[in-house]
Formats: C-alpha cells, structure tokens, sequence
C-alpha cells in the first residue's frame, strides 16, 4: 500500500515512518514494536495499513471494536 497525499489535510509530505507504537485505549496501555505506519508531518495524522492494523488489534482487542483508526480511503 502506498499513500501520496494526507487525506486529512492533503500534504503530500506524508510519509512511511516505522518505530514503536504506544497507546492507551480504555484506561489500558498497549505496545506495538516495530510499528511501519504513515505519519503527516503537517497536521499529525497518521494511516496505518492492513498489516499495521493487524498488530495493533493483536496487541489491543478492544480497539478492533471500536473502529478508531481511520483507514485510507
Ligand atoms: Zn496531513
């Protein structure tokens, strides 16, 4: 998968980063190594791709149900 353009704010400096991802989801924290996701240096938002997602679900369960990562259209 390849994102030219934020689709938030449109940049097309977006770009592949890859690092460790942290987050807190219903009061409890998670942590996702080595993490390949988009992050738009303009307004901050981020893309994550299919095989991101799938590290994040597997590391977070409850964020699976809640549909809050946005996916590129
Ligand atoms: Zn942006």
């Amino acid at each position: 998968m390849k994102i030219a353009q934020c689709p938030t704010c449109g940049s097309d400096r977006i770009k592949k980063v890859h690092r460790q991802w942290s987050g807190e989801f219903e009061g409890r924290s998670y942590r996702v190594e080595d993490l390949e996701f988009y992050e738009c240096p303009q307004c901050g938002e981020r893309v994550f791709d299919p095989a991101a997602m799938r590290k994040i679900e597997a590391r977070s369960p409850a964020y699976r149900a809640a549909h809050k990562i946005k996916r590129p259209a």
